[in-house]
């Protein structure tokens, strides 16, 4: 097993940070321009944009951007999570370990590179 190490998860859990914080920042903007700004919050702080609640609140232009980044923002959520439970790094899926560079490239990968070739099951 490629065990990351202290260090490595330090790394991630920054970048998860500094990701989430941009992301949070786009979703703001987004709704700012669509006078839905009070709904930020909810979003970036990772509702599911999805809810029929928050979905009829914005234009369906404005919701294809959230719903991405806000989707993102959950995804990060869980793997900030798992970086607390000790299995960050671990495929949802299969349990195998997710390959370094693709942590790199993506700190809320939360599936191995097989499995994410899979059609998506969420
Ligand atoms: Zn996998």
């Amino acid at each position: 097993m490629e065990t990351l190490t202290k260090k490595d998860l330090d790394h991630f859990a920054k970048l998860l940070a500094e990701r989430k914080q941009r992301l949070g920042e786009e979703i703001r903007r987004v709704l700012a321009r669509t006078g839905k700004e009070p709904y930020a919050d909810i979003l970036a702080g990772g509702s599911d944009a999805g809810d029929s609640s928050v979905a009829d609140l914005l234009s369906d232009v404005a919701f294809a951007e959230v719903a991405r980044d806000a989707a993102e923002v959950r995804d990060i959520s869980a793997a900030q999570a798992r970086i607390g439970a000790g299995t960050y790094g671990v495929c949802i899926e299969c349990g195998k370990d997710i390959a370094f560079v693709r942590l790199e490239a993506d700190p809320g990968a939360l599936h191995c590179g097989a499995c994410a070739r899979l059609p998506v099951k969420r």
